[in-house]
């Protein structure tokens, strides 16, 4: 298998070859090409498989380029894990423009305010934050049709539960969602149950 048979735009894959990678990882081979066609995927993955790569891969390939709006939502448990998404989503997407901002907490809230306000693809951030530039409407949700919860067991551990359910609420209906997990505890298994429609599943 190789990441020429998976179906992803030129560009993608320049970014995809430019950052080094040659071929993809067992989670990448099988979690890529289901995430592309805009099913509600659920990995269960230790950090190092390249999760990171699988969503963002799957982001950068359904982007819609020509509209300078959010479409895509990353929630990461950590600000440092949100920013070095937002690198990897950029490197990756670097030959497709992709415009990704990490909104997290510890930073400017004008300056995240100036950056939405100028225009951007994907937001990667902490669900603090997140949810705040929602609250504000600094951040729009209406363009919003791709979620993905990368170290969902980690974030429910750090008390973030009643913040992700929040963010739920705000966005559209019937978006994809991608649930990536190292465990599923009960609290992650009813996030799946409650906001996912009939999910592959993974298990990597
Ligand atoms: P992750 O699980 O996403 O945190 O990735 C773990 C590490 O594996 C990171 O340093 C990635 O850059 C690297 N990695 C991910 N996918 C690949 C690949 N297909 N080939 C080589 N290295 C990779």
């Amino acid at each position: 298998e190789s990441f020429d048979d998976m179906g992803l735009q030129e560009n993608l894959l320049r970014g995809i070859y430019a950052y080094g990678f040659e071929k993809p990882s067992a989670i990448q081979q099988r979690g890529i090409v289901p995430f592309c066609k805009g099913l509600d995927v659920i990995q269960q993955a230790q950090s190092g498989t390249g999760k990171t790569a699988t969503f963002c891969s799957g982001i950068l390939q359904q982007l819609d380029y020509g509209l300078v709006e959010c479409q895509s939502l990353v929630l990461a448990p950590t600000r440092e894990l949100a920013q070095q998404i937002e690198k990897v989503m950029r490197a990756l997407g670097d030959y497709l423009g992709v415009k990704v901002h990490a909104c997290v907490g510890g930073t400017s809230v004008r300056e995240d305010q100036r950056i939405l306000a100028s225009g951007v693809h994907v937001v990667v951030g902490t669900p603090g934050r997140v949810f705040d530039m929602l609250r504000r409407q600094s951040l729009r949700p209406d363009h919003i049709k791709m979620f993905v919860l990368d170290e969902a067991d980690e974030m429910l551990s750090r008390g973030f539960k009643d913040q992700i359910y929040d963010i739920f609420q705000l966005l559209p209906p019937k978006i994809q969602v991608g649930v990536f997990s190292a465990t599923m505890p009960p609290e992650a298994l009813e996030i799946t149950r409650k906001f996912m429609n009939k999910p592959v599943r993974i298990l990597v």
